[in-house]
């Protein structure tokens, strides 16, 4: 069976997910109507992970719709996508990145997903054509990579991993390119089980460094199947990054957060970031840990790690910038620039007095003094 039969057999109805967890009228019915907003999918694979037995399993938390999902409370576009899309499917916020939307289709659509507004929807965000991406970014010699992204970029055939690789391989101007896909944690096989694309990637990769960025959030994740995905893609020389989004009630204990990050090195994955989850609607008050809690816990799992795990940033991405989560000082939070959408914020360190349970910088956190 191929990786796209695999997918065919996707639990894609509440009713379908009897057959994996314990369904009350109530809930079946709620999320029923959650469904016609943010769609239900998830692989057999991730869904064989929960523990049918706890209500409060990390993975269910992560796949099963919840009624805290009519909340709509915060934003649909948190990170000012829209302001920074170029051309449908392309934006540009970064003076050196190029993203693009290859897709809106993923293996699973996660409840605490941050697109939420297009993954498995009607869309009309996604690139149509390759080609006028490629030339926007030949035209922008400051462009020295290129992220390809969705939701899931690994859901794209072959062929068009191909094309975009071929096309963006290239150019000489871009360094390296990355593909953002959780398939290696929620659908290992796609990896494993394909030599065509473990093919194309070793080819294209002689030519330009690939780099996947993927999103492994709690340690229950990192199966056998998901340890052999990471492994085949190292063995064809694709370096594996990790983005974390820290979850309330997923990942927010220290040694859940180390016993994680401590496995991602083990196995080869470079730990990259650790995301602030983002005030997204259905999402926001699910998710959201406050920023002082959240600091506590990603600074009690750092004693837990050795320099290589540390090598985590804990940072948001805000509109204006991914703003590093630096510390407490003296009563206020500190936080520096990491990347800036506007030069005269690079590398700035400010502070804010946070409010009880803030967990996000409002726009009077980022005006600053000579602006
Ligand atoms: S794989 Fe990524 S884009 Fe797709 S639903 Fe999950 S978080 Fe969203």
């Amino acid at each position: 069976m191929t990786w796209k039969d695999s997918l065919k057999n996707n639990v894609n109805s509440v009713d379908k997910l009897k057959a994996f967890i314990r369904i009350s009228p109530e809930e079946e019915s709620d999320y029923n109507t959650i469904a016609k907003h943010f769609p239900i999918s998830s692989t057999n694979y991730y869904l064989n992970l929960i523990d049918p037995e706890d209500p409060n399993d990390p993975i269910r938390k992560m796949a099963i719709p919840s009624v805290e999902e009519f909340d709509m409370d915060g934003d649909f576009d948190t990170s000012g996508e829209s302001q920074n899309t170029k051309m449908q499917g392309l934006q540009h916020k970064y003076a050196t990145t190029a993203l693009l939307l290859s897709t809106n289709k993923c293996a699973m659509y996660c409840r605490h997903c941050f697109r939420k507004r297009l993954v498995g929807t009607k869309t009309n965000e996604t690139l149509d054509f390759i080609n006028e991406a490629v030339s926007y970014i030949r035209e922008h010699e400051e462009i020295n990579n290129v992220l390809i992204t969705g939701g899931d970029s690994f859901l794209l055939e072959n062929h068009m991993i191909e094309a975009y690789l071929k096309e963006l391989t290239e150019i000489d101007h871009i360094d390296f390119i990355r593909f953002g896909t959780r398939t290696p944690v929620v659908f290992p096989e796609r990896i494993y089980s394909d030599p065509e694309l473990l093919g194309i990637l070793d080819k294209y990769s002689k030519r330009k460094r690939i780099y996947i960025v993927t999103q492994f959030n709690h340690p229950n994740e990192l199966t056998e199947e998901a340890i052999r995905s990471v492994q085949c893609l190292l063995d064809h020389n694709i370096i594996v990054n990790n983005q974390t989004v820290l979850l309330k009630g997923v990942n927010d204990k220290p040694d859940t957060l180390a016993t994680l990050i401590n496995g991602l090195v083990k196995n080869g994955v470079v730990p990259y970031y650790i995301f602030q989850c983002r005030p997204v609607k259905g999402v926001k008050n699910q998710f959201q840990v406050p920023f002082d809690q959240a600091y506590e816990i990603v600074e009690n799992a750092k004693k837990q790690m050795h320099g290589h795990s540390k090598r985590i940033k804990y940072c948001m991405s805000h509109e204006t910038g991914k703003i590093e989560i630096l510390g407490k000082m003296q009563n206020k939070m500190l936080f520096k620039y990491h990347q800036s959408k506007y030069a005269e914020n690079h590398g700035r360190l400010f502070s804010v007095s946070l409010e009880p349970n803030q967990a996000w910088l409002k726009p009077e956190n980022v005006k600053f003094n000579e602006q």
